[in-house]
C-alpha cells in the first residue's frame, strides 16, 4: 500500500501524488475553511465550502483549488452528495484510469501482506485505499463490489475496476451490493443488488479455521463483518467454559467461540440471520443454541434468572448514528455492559464491541469502567482492539475509525 505521507508538491493532503502532466479537467475553487481541513489532513471537502464548481459534471476529475486559485490537488466531484469533493491525489491527474490501476493493486498487495488465515476480507476500503467511493470484499472466489459516488459509478471507471479486479483475483463471480439510499443521496438511477459478472451467487469461504456460507442471491444474501475477523481469533483465545454471543448475526463470534468452550449460546433478533447461524454451525459440526429475541429483555430476565457465563461477546449495531443520538447511544452501551458482567462469572472474559463512530474509544471504556463500578467489579482489559487490518485507517481521517473491541477480563 502506498504510505500515506507528505509530498513535495502538497503537504496539505498526505496522499500519494501521480506523476505526468496536470490533466485538462475543471477546476472547483473551495473556501478557506474547506482548504484548512485539506491542509489537516482531511480528503473530504464539504458542499457547504464550495465556492464554484461551474460546469463540473457529475462524477468529474476536478483540479481543486483555494480561494486565490493556488492548487490543491485533484479530486473525484458529486454534484449531489454533502461530501461534494473527495481528493484522489495531492497532485497533478494525468492518467485516471492508471492512477485507479495502481491504487488497486497496492490495496490487493497489502492484503497479501497482512491478511491469514482467511479468503474472506475486504480488498479496496474506500478512503483508506485511496479510492474514495469504492469497497470491494471478497468471499473466497466471489467479489461483492459497493460503489458509493457518481465518480465510481462512472462506466468507464466501473470497466477500468472490474478488469484490473479480475486481472488480480480471478473471481468466479462478481456481485455489485446496492444501497438504495446511497444512490439516492448520489442522484445516481436506481439499481439492484444481484451479479454484473459471472453466474456463480454463492461458495463457501473460510476464516480462522471456522467455515461460512455466503450467498449473494436477493432474499438469502449473507455477507460477514469482515472488520471483526481479528477479532474473533483474539476471543478465541480467550474464551472458554459457557459462552454467549449477543447479537450473534450469522454467528461469527459464536463460531470462534465454539472452538474452545463447552457450550455456547447465541441471541439475534433476526430470524434469517440466525438460520444462516444454524447452516454455518452444521457446517463446522458445531452445537450451538441459537435464540431469536431482543437482546435488551433476554439479557435483563436471563441476569435477573440467575443464569451466567464464562464468556460473553457483546457486539450490537451501531447506536449513535449521529452525534446527537450519542447519549442514548451510551445509555444503550451500558445498559447492555452491565446486564453482561452480572451474568460472568468471576474469573470470566467479556469481548465488548462497538461500531459507532461517534463513540470515541476513550468513551466507551469509560462506559464500560462505569458498567463494572455500578457492579463492584474490577475490570483487567487485556486487549484494546479495532477493526481488522484489511480496514485500514486513515490517521488524518477520523471516518475511517469506527470499531472498537476490548476483551476484559473479570476479577474474582
Ligand atoms: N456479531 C456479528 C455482527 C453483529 S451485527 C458478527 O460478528 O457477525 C448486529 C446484529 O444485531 C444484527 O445481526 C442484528 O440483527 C442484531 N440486532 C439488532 N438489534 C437487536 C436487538 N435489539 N436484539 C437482538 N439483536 C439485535
Amino acid at each position: 500500500m502506498p504510505e500515506a505521507r507528505g509530498t513535495d508538491t502538497g503537504y496539505y493532503f498526505r496522499m500519494p501524488t501521480s506523476s505526468g502532466p496536470p490533466a485538462a479537467c475543471s477546476a472547483v475553487r473551495i473556501s478557506r475553511r474547506g482548504a484548512t481541513r485539506l491542509k489537516e489532513g482531511h480528503v473530504w471537502v464539504y458542499r457547504s465550502d464550495i465556492i464554484s464548481a461551474d460546469g463540473v459534471a457529475p462524477g468529474a476529475l476536478v483540479k481543486v483549488t483555494d480561494e486565490r486559485g493556488k492548487s490543491l490537488g485533484t479530486a473525484l466531484y458529486s454534484s449531489a452528495s454533502q461530501i461534494a469533493v473527495r481528493m484522489i491525489s495531492a497532485g497533478p491527474v494525468a492518467d485516471l484510469p492508471g492512477l485507479l490501476r495502481e491504487r488497486l493493486q497496492a490495496a490487493i498487495a497489502y492484503r497479501a501482506r497482512v491478511v491469514t488465515d482467511s479468503d474472506a476480507y475486504r480488498v479496496v476500503f474506500s478512503e483508506a485505499d485511496f479510492l474514495p467511493g469504492l469497497i470491494v470484499d471478497r468471499y473466497n472466489d466471489l467479489l461483492s463490489l459497493q460503489v458509493l459516488t457518481q465518480a465510481i459509478d462512472r462506466e468507464p471507471v466501473r470497466e477500468v475496476v472490474t478488469a484490473e479486479l479480475n486481472r488480480q483475483l480471478k473471481p468466479a463471480a462478481i456481485v455489485e451490493r446496492v444501497d438504495p439510499r446511497v444512490r439516492e443521496l448520489e442522484q445516481l438511477a436506481p439499481l439492484s443488488s444481484g451479479l454484473i459478472q459471472g453466474e456463480k451467487n454463492n461458495t463457501i469461504f473460510t476464516m480462522n479455521g471456522v467455515r461460512f456460507h455466503y450467498d449473494a442471491l436477493e432474499g438469502q444474501k449473507t455477507g460477514a463483518f469482515l472488520d471483526q475477523r481479528e477479532n474473533y481469533a483474539a476471543a478465541a483465545q480467550y474464551a472458554r467454559g459457557e459462552a454467549l454471543d449477543v447479537f450473534c448475526y450469522q454467528g461469527g463470534f459464536a463460531l470462534h467461540l465454539a472452538q474452545q468452550c463447552s457450550s455456547v449460546t447465541g441471541i439475534d433478533s433476526s430470524r434469517p440471520a440466525l438460520e444462516v447461524a444454524d447452516r454455518n454451525a452444521a457446517l463446522n459440526g458445531r452445537e450451538i443454541e441459537w435464540i431469536e429475541a431482543n437482546a435488551f429483555d433476554l439479557l435483563r430476565d436471563s441476569a435477573d434468572a440467575g443464569r451466567r457465563f464464562d464468556t460473553i461477546a457483546l457486539d450490537p449495531p451501531a447506536f449513535a448514528k449521529s452525534k446527537k443520538t450519542l447519549d442514548t447511544a451510551l445509555r444503550g452501551y451500558k445498559e447492555l455492559n452491565l446486564r453482561a458482567l452480572k451474568m460472568l462469572r468471576p474469573g470470566g472474559t467479556l469481548i465488548t464491541c462497538s461500531c459507532s463512530y461517534h463513540v470515541s474509544l476513550a468513551d466507551f471504556m469509560e462506559v464500560v469502567a462505569d458498567s463494572a463500578r455500578d457492579m463492584h467489579r474490577t475490570l483487567r482489559v487485556s486487549e484494546t482492539r479495532s477493526q481488522a487490518r484489511d480496514h485500514p485507517i486513515l490517521l488524518t481521517v477520523p471516518e475511517t475509525a469506527y470499531l472498537k473491541c476490548l476483551i476484559v477480563g473479570v476479577s474474582y
